[in-house]
C-alpha cells in the first residue's frame, strides 16, 4: 500500500542528514515523500551575503530532494536562528498536514538541543495534534491523524532510539543528496560526518551496515 510521508526540517540539509537514506528506501517502495523545510538556512555562510544564500540554499535544497526521488518540497521561509514559532506558522504547518495527509511524519528529535531543531520539533508536535480533530478552523482541509511520527539526529546524536533503518544500499544517494549543499560542504566534511554515523549505528544496531536511527514519538503499533 502506498503511504504518504512528511519530513520536516529546520535548515535546507536536515532531513537529507537525518533521514536521507531512510526517505531514498521509502521513495524505492513506492511511496510518496513531501519535505518541508522551515528557515531559508541564510546564516549558513560568513562569505555569501544573507539574500543570495538564501536563495541559493532553495535551490540546493529542491535538488537534494529530488536527488532522493522527492519532487513536492515546501519552504516556510522563516529566518535562520528563529527563536519562536507564531500562531501563522503552525497554522501553515496544520494545513500542510491536512493537505498531504501523512501516514507518518519525521521531524527533529526531542533530544536534539540545537536552539532552531527544538523549536521546529516543537512546532511539528503541536501541528499534528492540532491538525487532528475539529479544531482550528483557520486551518484549511479536513482533520487529519498522523499515525506514526518519528524523531530523527542531526549533529547532535541521540541517546535513546527504538526504531532503526538499514540504509548500506542507499548511502550512495544520501550522499549524492547532501553534496547538493555546495554552500554548505565547503565549510564541513558531510560525507565524512553521515559514513562515521552511519557505520556506528549500523555497527550497534546490527553489528554490520550503515544505519539511521530515529525516536519514536508515536507509533499505533508496538514492535
Ligand atoms: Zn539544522
Amino acid at each position: 500500500m502506498q503511504n504518504n510521508y512528511l519530513f520536516i526540517g529546520a535548515h535546507p540539509d536536515d532531513i537529507e542528514f537525518g533521514c536521507g537514506g531512510t526517505v531514498a528506501k521509502l521513495v524505492k517502495a513506492g511511496h510518496l515523500c513531501t519535505f518541508l523545510i522551515a528557515t531559508n538556512g541564510d546564516q549558513g555562510s560568513h562569505s555569501i551575503p544573507k539574500t543570495q544564500l538564501a536563495q541559493i540554499r532553495k535551490q540546493e535544497a529542491i535538488e537534494a530532494a529530488k536527488t532522493l526521488g522527492v519532487n513536492d518540497v515546501r519552504f516556510l521561509e522563516l529566518p535562520d536562528g528563529l527563536t519562536h514559532f507564531t500562531f501563522d506558522d503552525k497554522m501553515a504547518m496544520i494545513e500542510l498536514i491536512r493537505e498531504t495527509k501523512p501516514y507518518a511524519v519525521f521531524t527533529h528529535s526531542k533530544f536534539d538541543h540545537h536552539p532552531d531543531h527544538e523549536i521546529i520539533h516543537k512546532l511539528s508536535i503541536a501541528a499534528i495534534k492540532s491538525a487532528h480533530g475539529p479544531w482550528f478552523k483557520e486551518a484549511q482541509g479536513s482533520p487529519h491523524f498522523v499515525k506514526e511520527i518519528y524523531g530523527y539526529e542531526v549533529w547532535n546524536p541521540i541517546n535513546e532510539y527504538q526504531m532503526s533503518q538499514d540504509i548500506s544500499s542507499f548511502f550512495e544517494l544520501k550522499d549524492s543528496a547532501l553534496k547538493q549543499h555546495k554552500s554548505q560542504i565547503q565549510d564541513y566534511p558531510y560525507t565524512e560526518a553521515i559514513k562515521g554515523l552511519a557505520q556506528y549505528r549500523g555497527a550497534m544496531v546490527k553489528g554490520k551496515g550503515l544505519a539511521e536511527v530515529f525516536e519514536v514519538l508515536r507509533t499505533e503499533f508496538l514492535c
